[in-house]
């Protein structure tokens, strides 16, 4: 019998109505291509810590090395409670066999790289990657990743096909 891979994906990018605003983000030309190859198993950081849809969109604020999860309009600090379930998530994810994970981009909790980090005066002059997604490459260094706007090409998803099947390879031995 054939083994499924399994990868983890933002729950937005595969269609579900999760975003601060009640969108989607859903990416069908990389679900299509990575879907034949894949199961998707989605994680919704902000939801499934307890957030209702629609929501205040947030930012982070403070320093790259460990910024603050902050609501944009009430300044609701959301760092601390985010963190408690990121922790708890993880632990839930080590029994999911992940090979690979799909990051929303420019998001303050799953973005893998580059997402603003706001000074307290507004500035924005720094980048750090989103609390949720942080965490999860901390603990799954070796796991393939990408943002989806790193799999617009279909070369890029080539890449991309092969380092997950590659690495669920090497975790079989
Ligand atoms: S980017 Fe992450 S936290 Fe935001 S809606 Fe998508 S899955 Fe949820």
């Amino acid at each position: 019998m054939q083994r499924v891979i399994r990868i983890g994906i933002s729950s937005c990018l595969l269609g579900h109505p999760v975003r601060y605003d009640g969108e989607d983000r859903r990416e069908d030309v990389i679900l299509d291509a990575l879907g034949k190859y894949f199961q998707f198993v989605p994680v919704c950081p902000e939801v499934e810590y307890g957030l209702p849809v629609p929501r205040e969109p947030m930012r982070l604020t403070g320093g790259p090395a460990a910024p603050r999860l902050v609501a944009i309009s009430t300044g609701v600090d959301h760092t601390d409670g985010m963190l408690q379930w990121t922790r708890g998530k993880i632990k839930c994810l080590s029994g999911e066999n992940l090979c690979g994970f799909i990051f929303k981009s420019r998001s303050p909790s799953c973005s893998a790289a580059g997402v603003e980090v706001y000074s307290p005066s507004g500035g924005r002059n720094k980048r750090a990657a989103g609390i949720f997604s942080r965490a999860f490459m901390r603990h799954f260094p070796s796991v393939p990743i990408e943002e989806e706007t790193g799999l617009y090409s279909a070369r890029a998803r080539e890449g991309f096909i092969r380092r997950v099947i590659d690495f669920s390879g090497k975790k079989r031995g």
